[in-house]
């Protein structure tokens, strides 16, 4: 599933960071790997795991390429970036089965108790967390690192945030907003027009994707002819 080093148990005193990103991955993008090299400098991240989603609540009606596919893209897209790590978390099960981040964490959480866990998602997820299972409880059960996209305001974030999580400071430095039991930090630092989407329709007029995806990406859209 993941490298040694994901499984390294914390010792010398070094509390591990781990960001879990999570997505449909369909494909692997400039803009998530530019997303994550920002979190990873930012916050001294010693992995990154990224999870592809066998089946996502919020876009249950889209065709997605087949889950082995997805996987294969974001360990191509891994390579070459240390801590960058391919997961199999979310990966399709023997029965049909929805998975939900607050579950995803949880397993994080009870496998790596001592870590410092940060969920990585972009502005237009985030507004989208109310709707996500349990989000109140997703909130506090680790911190966000919340991607900023073009065409997205960042201030309407704090919006999703129900005020009883606001922490007693409220402290607001533009880059952090302090919860309770966690905090949610503005990654402004990044700012990629690419999309999955763009990438996908760029394929189906036959143009080229060239530089919108890692190359290794590139080469295993080309060689498998997806998104035709
Ligand atoms: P699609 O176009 O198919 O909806 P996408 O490009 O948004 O896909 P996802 O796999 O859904 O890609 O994204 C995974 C996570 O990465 C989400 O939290 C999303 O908000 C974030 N993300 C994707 N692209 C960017 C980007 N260019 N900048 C910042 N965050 C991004």
């Amino acid at each position: 599933m993941t490298s040694h080093a994901a499984h390294k148990p914390s010792g010398g005193g070094h509390r591990r960071s781990v960001a879990l990103f999570g997505g449909t991955f369909d494909p692997v993008h400039a803009g998530h790997i530019a997303v994550a090299q920002a979190a990873q400098r930012r916050f001294h991240l010693d992995a990154i795991h990224f999870i592809p989603s066998s089946r996502p609540p919020h876009k249950p009606q889209q065709e997605l390429a087949p889950f082995m596919h997805r996987y294969a893209m974001v360990a191509l897209g891994c390579a070459g970036h240390p801590g960058f790590l391919p997961s199999l978390a979310e990966a399709p099960a023997a029965t049909p089965h929805v998975f939900y981040s607050i579950d995803t964490v949880r397993r994080f959480r009870r496998d790596h108790p001592d870590d410092h866990l940060y969920f990585i998602v972009g502005a237009d997820q985030f507004l989208e967390l109310p709707t996500w299972r349990n989000y109140e409880a997703l909130l506090d059960s680790c911190d966000f690192i919340i991607a900023s996209r073009p065409g997205f305001r960042l201030d309407a974030l704090r919006l999703v945030i129900p005020p009883e999580k606001l922490g007693r400071s409220a402290g607001q430095d533009g880059q952090k907003i302090v919860l309770r039991k966690s905090a949610v930090h503005l990654l402004t630092t990044v700012s990629s027009h690419v999309s999955s989407t763009e990438v996908r329709e760029r394929r189906a007029r036959k143009q080229t994707i060239h530089g919108l995806v890692p190359a290794l990406v590139e080469e295993y859209i080309v060689g498998q002819a997806l998104y035709r």
